[in-house]
């Protein structure tokens, strides 16, 4: 990665230099409010994709977006014209975090020619920016949070009018996050949703309508960033509420017996996206993984609808791998028996949240699984303490000596990465490396970066 010079302090609020980059005077308030809008739990909002249009709209440029400067990462809240998939990046590469850092709008004419911006990997990199207006977005803390921001291919100046009414719309997006953090502070979007879902009706409309859609996020082999599978998730596209993630509606799911259907909807969904990843790209997509709950295991056929749906698409077993999410069943039992035939078609079966506590050593014993995914608290606590380490280390060998292969998920730094890659771990996933998206940036995703021969899967 590219660094960004050190320089005089850019203008305004005085920042101090901490870890390779000009940190805000309050930096770890900073952080804690930033925090309280629970934004960083899913940093994708589309329902900003519109401001950052008008952003574009009222500067004449091309591009624009919601920027959020996080401790290590700059994460894209939303964005308009830019065409590939960037999700975030490094602090070390955000012109943006230096906006936050002193509270100020920052206004460049040409980054290329800027002795601290011009290495940037946005800069010296795809999307080559030019011209960059960034205006901070200020908290209720008063607090900057990250900053909104027009972005231009070629050298140009943006006129104080433009700059003014970025700021308005700053507030705008102040605003909208405001509302959220108010709804999550009060329980209500929860209740809301819930209130909805314990409506079976009102869930299958729901199903039946299109709400519910499915997101992508590529599982990596970190040494090079090849993608190695995909994993599926399922949202619901509320029309009140924007994405509602799937802890939200899945109990209700369960009780209501939709998770069957929505089940389908989304082995469907993965399968479709490996006959158009496969399509595209012109050779064998990356592996599809989707979770499969309890529910879905004990109602039998699910082996059959597997090699239905695959045989349906001339899709092997191996695009295929299911992801067990709940505690399972002793074995012998009727789930355990669907388990076994549909690893027995030669479909891939990954033990999910592996050390999360919801999965257990019992089961990697028990369950015909092929694979465990590393759940991200041992990642976590690996980074915090060598005892932590020692445990991410036994699940690495305890995966090594069943002959299981393994990744981890939830990583979110380099300094994770680096740590996995010196544990031996080479597969992962999490937003360094990417979101959950929909197909399109997939697809976008894969053909830049590539996959990777399956010798070990998650
Ligand atoms: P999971 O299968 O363990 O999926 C990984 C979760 O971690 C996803 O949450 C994903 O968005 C999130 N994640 C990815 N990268 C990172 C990261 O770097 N940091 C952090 N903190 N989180 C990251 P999501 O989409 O909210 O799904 C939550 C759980 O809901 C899933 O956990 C899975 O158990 C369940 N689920 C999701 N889709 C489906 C589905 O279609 N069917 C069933 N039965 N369960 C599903
Ligand atoms: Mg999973
Ligand atoms: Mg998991």
């Amino acid at each position: 990665m590219a660094t960004a010079t050190v320089t005089d302090p850019p203008e305004g609020v005085p920042p101090v230099w901490g870890e390779g980059v000009w940190l805000h005077p309050r930096e770890e308030d900073r952080l804690e409010s930033l925090a309280s809008y629970g934004v960083l739990e899913s940093p994708t909002r589309p329902a900003l994709t519109g401001v950052a249009r008008l952003a574009a709209a009222v500067c004449a440029a091309p591009a624009a977006m919601v920027c959020l400067v996080d401790r290590h990462n700059q994460w894209f809240a939303a964005t308009h014209g830019l065409s590939h998939s960037l999700i975030g990046t490094e602090r070390i590469d955000s012109i943006c975090s230096d906006a936050v850092a002193t509270e100020s709008t920052l206004v460049l004419e040409d980054a290329s020619q800027h002795p601290r911006y011009a290495a940037t990997a946005l800069v010296s990199g795809a999307p080559h920016i030019r011209a960059y207006a960034g205006v901070p977005l200020i908290g209720r803390d008063g607090l900057p949070l990250g900053t909104l921001v027009a972005l231009d291919w070629t050298p140009r100046a943006f006129s104080s009018d433009q700059v003014a009414h970025l700021e308005i719309l700053a507030d705008q997006v102040i605003a909208q996050l405001e509302l959220q953090r108010a709804d999550r502070a009060s329980g209500r979007a929860s209740e809301h949703v819930l209130s909805d879902a314990l409506d079976a009706r009102r869930l299958r409309r729901g199903i039946e309508g299109g709400e519910f859609v499915t997101r992508f996020q590529p599982i990596v082999d970190m040494r090079d960033g090849a993608v190695i599978a995909v994993e599926t998730l399922v949202r619901w596209n509320h029309p009140d509420l924007g994405m509602v993630p799937p802890a939200l509606f899945l109990p209700a799911m369960e009780r209501t017996g939709l998770m069957i259907p929505l089940g389908r909807l989304v082995l469907a969904n993965a399968l479709d996206a490996a006959v158009h990843l496969g399509a595209t790209l012109g050779v064998e997509g990356p592996t599809m993984t989707v979770n499969i709950s309890g529910t879905e295991l004990r109602s039998p056929g699910l082996a059959a609808v597997i090699e239905r749906e695959l045989g349906r698409r001339g899709l092997s077993p191996r695009a295929l791998c299911i992801e067990v999410t709940e505690s399972m069943p002793l074995p012998g039992s009727c789930a355990v028996r669907e388990l076994e035939r549909i690893r027995d078609l030669g479909v891939e079966i990954a033990l999910d949240d592996f050390g999360s506590g919801t999965a257990t050593l019992g089961q990697v014993s028990t369950l015909p699984a092929t694979a465990i995914k590393i759940d991200r608290e041992l990642v976590v606590g690996a980074e915090e303490s060598e005892r932590g380490r020692y445990i991410l280390l036994s699940a690495r060998d305890l995966a090594r000596d069943l002959d299981l292969d393994y990744c981890v998920e939830g990583v979110e730094t380099l300094a994770q990465r680096d740590l996995l890659l010196d544990a031996g771990i080479v597969y992962g996933q999490g937003w360094l490396f990417s979101t959950p998206v929909d197909v399109p940036p997939l697809t976008a995703y894969v053909a830049d970066r590539g996959t990777a021969p399956r010798t070990r899967r998650p």
